[in-house]
């Protein structure tokens, strides 16, 4: 008779806080109190799993992605509101789904109307036209979108038509202002409800009731993490991290001046110093790229990464935590067990990225963990 026995797994896990999560949805509520909230859930909810996200966000008024297959897991979830694709349809054939699951969808090309056109429906479908005021990825220019607005009118493939755009520069100095009069100016004597504010504009910008609109469409924000970091951070916006990517020490070295960690030996110590390895690599979606000196928490006491961050392991400086051996806890982001909050911002800033690409990025091994309670 031979038993089996499982390993321990690899001690890394990403925990996803629902409170969290509700907490930052009520905060997009009260920026914009008099708008309806798409909670933006694009790319399996910003890397956290639509389906750990789904009840925390339910307080929503519609969610908006892009991928059918997520809208379709949204609907198997029992959700019943609005659902918004935020590119539209890729094929005619999106469009029996758009029917049959009664989404909501973008039209921002002369293509999208064509195929319309052509679709056989009961159910009249609700547009949001999509103008390109300024970004340029997707929209209609201000001079077509008029036209393309009464093409779309007198489709009986078409119930209300809503309005929309996307401001490329909300978070930065050049703000929203142009892109905005351009909006309103072309859409200013249709009828329809609007749509503008992703997180930034939403944050920075949403006391001007044209910015907020009808309708808003906070993505990055409801996952804890600042639109406009490093000029105002995660406490600023009163935003708590709803992912903690945490895991352990799993070797402890003692180095002596002029030992040097990990590949191409790029850290080199300059006093004895213990050090930490930390089962957690590039292999998890931590970023290669952090170098030295990358903020790390450690017991919930904040440190730094040392060396090359390797596929499986990482270093960390042990000095200002004397007391962690192996097992202790590690957070790369978000929450530690003891409530130390390290935002995702930071680390992501280390690497010369944003929060969004290191939330999107932690790979499948990762083990995900609901944590119902913080
Ligand atoms: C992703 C996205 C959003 C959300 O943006 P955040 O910066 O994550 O708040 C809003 N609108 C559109 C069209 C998007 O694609």
């Amino acid at each position: 008779m031979s038993a089996t026995i499982l390993g321990m797994p690899r001690p890394i896990q990403a925990f996803v806080h629902s409170a969290a999560l509700r907490h930052n949805l009520q905060r997009m509520r009260e920026a914009a109190p008099n708008s309806r909230v798409w909670a933006v859930v694009k790319a399996n909810a910003y890397g956290h799993g639509i389906e750990r996200v789904f009840e925390a966000f339910r307080a929503a008024d519609g969610f908006a992605l892009l991928d059918l297959e997520e809208a379709k897991r949204l609907r198997a979830l029992g959700w019943r509101g609005p659902v918004l694709l935020l590119e539209g349809v890729f094929e005619a054939r999106d469009l029996e789904l758009c029917s049959s699951l009664e989404l909501w969808h973008v039209v921002h090309c002369d293509d999208q109307i064509d195929m319309l056109s052509r679709h056989k429906t009961q159910v009249p479908h609700r547009i949001f036209l999509k103008m390109n005021s300024g970004m340029n990825r997707l929209g209609f220019t201000p001079r077509r979108l008029r036209s393309a607005w009464a093409r779309l009118n007198q489709l009986p493939q078409v119930d209300e038509i809503s309005f929309m755009t996307h401001f490329s520069d909300a978070d930065g100095d050049k703000g929203v202002s142009d892109q905005l009069m351009k909006f309103l100016q072309t859409t200013q004597d249709l009828p329809g409800e609007r749509s503008t504010s992703n997180s930034a504009a939403l944050l920075r910008h949403g006391q001007d009731d044209s910015v907020a609109a009808d309708w808003v469409r906070p993505g990055i924000a409801l996952y804890g993490s600042s639109p406009d970091f490093p000029q105002h951070d995660l406490a600023h916006w009163d935003l708590q991290p709803t992912m903690s990517l945490r895991s352990q020490i799993i070797g402890v070295q003692d180095l002596e001046v002029g030992d040097t960690v990990g590949y191409g030996s790029s850290f080199q110590a300059e006093r004895a110093m213990r050090i930490g390895i930390v089962a957690c690599g590039y292999a998890d979606g931590y970023p290669r790229h952090c170098p030295t000196g990358t903020p790390i928490l450690v017991d919930g006491i904040r440190t730094r990464t040392l060396g090359r961050v390797s596929m499986d392991m990482l270093a960390v400086d042990l000095t200002p935590c004397p007391q962690a051996g192996f097992g202790a806890e590690v957070t790369l982001w978000g929450t530690s067990s003891h409530g130390a909050v390290l935002p995702i911002d930071e680390v992501a800033q280390a690497a010369s990225t944003v929060g969004y690409e290191l939330m999107c990025a932690v790979s499948s091994r990762v083990k995900f963990v609901d944590d119902q309670v913080g």
